[in-house]
């Protein structure tokens, strides 16, 4: 079945599997395209846009919280929030037939108190991590978000786990001192690099497995000493990388000669690991998943980010961990047939909620724990509730809002505080005309800057002392402002890393490049011509493979 979206007009496709999904959920067929259903439930998850000078309106204790502090919410620390010194069903009020649903739900959002930032739970806590967001399980974490568990010494990140030792990395696991490196996989002292697996005391890898000491090489397997693909002995190896490495100049000259070099050589249409019948990009070990990104040990997933054992669910955006039948959800797991809702665990048949745990049968409720037959965080009898929720069904189902997230005016977050910008940039305009909110205030400085970057040190080796420390940087992107820290400064001798002239925000975003779109094409195998579903847009000049010639190819 074929259709057109109601919001951005794009054709969209239902097959058969997705109709006799949305039949088992109960809810009519989406009239929204996959792309504006991510966007929709994405500006409710702003992982990197923190703010300080709030207080926890419990205990007063100041707080770093993903909310602006001009946003309406009232905010805990994660402490108090977690405790039992408040009492969500305190907010409980009546049903008013005559008032929208989504009218008296966001009047609830208003009242109950919001977790400052969003808190892992089940992946153990953090310590010595105070900015960090849907994170758990990290020490001396900085910066670092939908990370964990087992991370350590680690800053500046995407998407870690059981690492030591990180610093701007992107999807990186089992590793230690890796640099700015986007989907790494046990890997040692490896910097600069992207799709590499059991590499070490590397720079500037693409596609490789198990080199140690090669740089700028793509597609290798099982090599040693290697510059830009040429076999070298140690010493030459060692006077040309000697050349290039701890200077800044040096390091971005080679990042040209680096980009121009690699697009010599075919990539792969996707990098899927283990997994079959699955179209979509960094899945592993999954299933019959289709239009994914960033998921692992899925089963029957559609249209879904960044989670993990999620099996007969569409539209989840991160965690999913023992999560059945669920459908747009964020940040939801352990739990089955949960539709619309925002940090829902150990729970089932919840509808339309937030941060709801260990309940069944509610819709509409925020912060109810053991909550049953709940609707505006007031219990009903079970015939009671099944009356109101009829009632409520029928009205979404009328203004065709019935299976989708809640609507953006909602939102938590505006467009660009959210990782809605991150994976479908929007201009301010763009994204006001899509109905999302637009925050001009993002927490930041600019102009303050104590020193020019173009007079920072070449070399790590020529910054003396621990005077940086003090220095406040301008970024020579965005001219943000930005620090260096202890923590940093350390890792950066040790790994012979200059100091970064880019503030965080631009080099994460330049990390989601190299990782690619959230976006497909069908396009052909440059080698065999056949169809293949890829990120790589046709207009890109890689020269792209499908599975089998590249394996060809390659191995
Ligand atoms: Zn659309
Ligand atoms: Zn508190
Ligand atoms: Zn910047
Ligand atoms: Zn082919």
């Amino acid at each position: 079945m074929k259709q057109n979206c109601k919001k951005c007009s794009d054709e969209f496709t239902l097959d058969q599997d997705d109709l006799s999904f949305y039949e088992k959920m109960k809810v009519p067929a989406p009239v929204v395209c996959p792309t504006c259903r991510f966007k929709m439930r994405a500006v409710w998850r702003n992982e990197t846009t923190l703010y300080s000078g709030r207080k926890c309106e419990l205990c007063g204790k100041g707080v770093i919280s993903m909310y602006n502090p001009k946003s309406p919410y009232i905010i805990y620390c994660n402490d108090c929030w977690m405790s039992d010194k408040w009492d969500s069903n305190s907010y409980a009020v009546d049903y008013d037939r005559n008032k929208p649903f989504f009218v008296q739900l966001d009047e609830l959002l208003k009242k109950v108190p919001k977790a400052a930032t969003y808190r892992s739970t089940g992946t153990g806590p953090n310590i010595n991590s105070e900015y960090t967001n849907f994170a758990g399980g990290n020490k001396n974490g900085y910066l670092l978000f939908n990370s964990g568990p087992e991370t350590e010494d680690c800053a500046y990140s995407r998407g870690l786990s059981a690492c030591k030792e990180i610093m701007d990395g992107y999807m990186v696991h089992g590793s230690d001192r890796v640099y700015d490196s986007v989907n790494v996989q046990k890997c040692s002292n490896v910097s600069w690099s992207k799709n590499v697996a059991e590499c070490i005391d590397s720079s500037f890898l693409i596609d490789c497995f198990a080199c140690q000491d090669c740089f700028g090489c793509v597609n290798l397997r099982h090599k040693s000493y290697h510059f830009l693909n040429e076999p070298l002995s140690r010493e030459e190896y060692r006077k040309k990388v000697d050349e290039i490495v701890g200077s800044y100049k040096k390091i971005e000259e080679f990042k040209k000669v680096f980009q121009e070099f690699s697009l010599k050589f075919p990539r792969k249409e996707n990098n899927n690991l283990k997994s079959i019948n699955c179209e979509g990009d960094y899945i592993t070990e999954s299933k019959d998943c289709q239009n994914c990104l960033e998921i692992s040990f899925c089963e029957n997933t559609r249209n879904s980010f960044s989670a993990k054992f999620s099996k007969d669910c569409y539209d989840v955006l991160g965690h999913g961990r023992k999560a059945e039948l669920m459908l747009e959800v964020v940040g939801s797991g352990v739990g089955q047939k949960v539709l619309g809702s925002w940090f829902i665990e150990n729970s089932h048949d919840v509808e339309y909620s937030f941060a709801v745990k260990a309940s069944e049968y509610c819709i509409g409720c925020d912060g109810i724990k053991n909550g049953k037959y709940c609707i505006l965080n007031k219990q009903y009898s079970k015939e009671e509730y099944e009356d109101l929720r009829n009632h409520i069904i029928n009205e979404l189902r009328e203004q065709k809002l019935y299976g989708l997230f809640f609507p953006s005016e909602m939102a938590l977050f505006a467009y660009n505080e959210s990782i809605a910008q991150d994976n479908f940039p929007l201009t301010k305009e763009e994204a006001l005309a899509e109905g999302f909110m637009w925050e001009d205030d993002v927490q930041k400085t600019e102009g303050k800057g104590t020193i020019d970057i173009q007079n920072l040190p070449d070399t790590i080796k020529d910054v003396g002392g621990d005077q940086v420390l003090s220095e406040v940087l301008s970024c020579i992107e965005c001219n943000r402002n930005y620090k260096i820290t202890a923590q940093e400064l350390l890792f950066y001798r040790k790994m012979n890393i200059p100091l970064p002239h880019k503030c965080f925000y631009c080099r994460h975003k330049d990390r989601l490049v190299r990782r690619g779109p959230y976006k497909f094409w069908d396009r052909n195998c440059a080698k065999c011509n056949k169809e293949i579903h890829t990120n790589y847009a046709p207009d890109r000049p890689e020269i792209v493979y499908c599975e089998k010639c590249y394996q060809q190819e390659v191995y």
